[in-house]
């Protein structure tokens, strides 16, 4: 017996079914973010380790535990002759999130001299190797925003307006609230981390494994451990809007004042940091009412204000964030919303030999060629067999083409309702067909 053959582990098909509730975010997202004037920016699925470890921190899960490492086969015989090109230098990686490619491209193509703010946006999957479980995968959907060259608080606002506005046209609006924080920037960080530390310290024993290194690399980060004991000590930790700077604090009062004017619903949410260290003042979810342990975030985003400047790029401010796609599936999914039709074909061809079939091919090609949509299933079953298909696609007419009708290059159009008949050459199908949909 040959081995089966299956998806890899924490991935995942699509399935049709599956892909209308995809597709159905993709559009409430990309007429979002048409209307607020984004433009689509694509960026490669594989990008040099190095990217993502200088974004989203050297000790952060993602970089040390998560990255998908791409092989380029090194070790074939094959590949061993290109070794040591440039191409074959550094470590290659599946992206984990789309931020860091998104500033890479601001950087690379010179869109410090476009228009600022530039407005961008994207759709695509990322790939995290995490432990499988219910509704995770290693390879998930986002799509996302980025405002790249302001700072100012009203483009927080508008950010988390954008991620809105998108699950509120998914009729998710009524069950949702925005919950936000701020975690300083380079002024005030440093004095952040500090007393952070320090009140975690004097805990250090209770903290899980990984809160213990996160003590060394990023205490901010020990906030959002989801591990009961550390939870606990988080609790008791200074808040940090108490620890931001003047400057700081101003910004984030801004932005709460904007999102007052907006009407839209937030939280303060003294615990939230995000797990990306680019992160700088306003960090922001999305998700579900009630929901304490924010286990349901839908959307998750921020400022990264020096990332820009990390990678070599003039100091230039920046916002965005990204929508799990999957997870809002999943909450569509429980959602009562008209039914998505499936696809219905408005002709459906029949053809009854060899010679009418391909004489059907022909049709098709010059119906499709105009936007009428063509179903047919090209078999040798009989005319009864492939009517009762007919039927079963829901086209109101079809098209039969037998032995006879090839020959003579001619058609049988029958009106699928009433079984009314009418044979016309194939060079006036189109013409016909075109007429008799404009009446139905
Ligand atoms: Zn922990
Ligand atoms: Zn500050």
């Amino acid at each position: 017996m040959p081995k089966k053959i299956q998806t890899v582990r924490g991935m995942t098909d699509i399935l049709p079914r599956q892909q209308v509730f995809f597709e159905r975010v993709f559009q409430a997202f990309r007429v979002t973010a048409r209307a607020f004037g984004f433009e689509q920016i694509e960026t490669p699925l594989v990008e040099e380790a190095g990217l993502f470890a200088r974004a989203i921190g050297e000790g952060s899960d993602i970089v040390t535990k998560q990255m998908f490492a791409v092989s380029r086969l090194a070790d074939s015989p094959r590949q061993a002759r290109t070794k040591g090109t440039d191409d074959e230098k550094g470590e290659l990686v599946l992206r984990p999130e789309a931020t860091a490619s998104v500033v890479r491209a601001y950087i690379e193509h010179g869109m410090h001299t476009w228009p600022q703010p530039v407005k961008l946006s994207y759709i695509g999957p990322m790939f995290r190797y995490e432990r499988p479980q219910a509704g995770r995968y290693r390879q998930f959907w986002q799509a996302g925003v980025e405002i790249i060259g302001e700072g100012d608080a009203s483009i927080d606002a508008l950010t988390m307006l954008v991620g809105w506005q998108t699950l509120e046209k998914l009729g998710l609006g009524e069950q949702l609230v925005i919950s936000v924080n701020s975690v300083g920037d380079k002024a005030c960080r440093p004095r952040i981390r500090k007393q952070l530390a320090a009140h975690f310290e004097k805990h250090a024993d209770a903290l899980c494994e990984d809160c213990q290194e996160r003590l060394k690399t990023n205490p901010l980060r020990i906030l959002d451990c989801k591990q009961d004991s550390c939870r606990k000590i988080a609790e008791s930790a200074p808040e940090l809007i108490d620890l931001l700077c003047e400057d700081c604090r101003a910004h984030f009062r801004m932005t709460l004042e904007y999102l007052d004017e907006l009407g839209l619903p937030y939280e303060l949410s003294q615990r939230l940091v995000r797990g990306l260290d680019y992160y700088t003042r306003t960090v922001f979810e999305i998700g579900a009412l009630n929901d304490e342990a924010r286990q349901s975030s839908l959307l998750g985003g921020g400022r990264y204000d020096t990332l820009i400047e990390e990678y070599g790029g003039r100091p230039t401010p920046a916002s965005g964030f990204a929508i799990g796609v999957e997870r809002v599936v999943e909450l569509i999914k429980t959602k009562k919303m008209p039914s998505v039709q499936p696809l219905t074909p408005q002709v459906f061809l029949i053809q009854l030999s060899e010679g009418a079939r391909k004489a059907a091919l022909r049709v098709a090609r010059t119906l499709t060629k105009n936007d009428i949509q063509v179903s047919s299933g090209m078999t040798k079953g009989s005319l009864k067999a492939q009517l009762r298909s007919a039927d079963r696609s829901k086209a109101p007419i079809s098209l039969i083409i037998g032995q006879r009708e090839a020959f003579d290059a001619t058609a049988i159009v029958r009106e699928m309702d009433d079984g009314s008949q009418e044979t016309v050459a194939q060079s006036a199908i189109l013409e016909t067909i075109r007429k008799r949909l404009s009446q139905k």
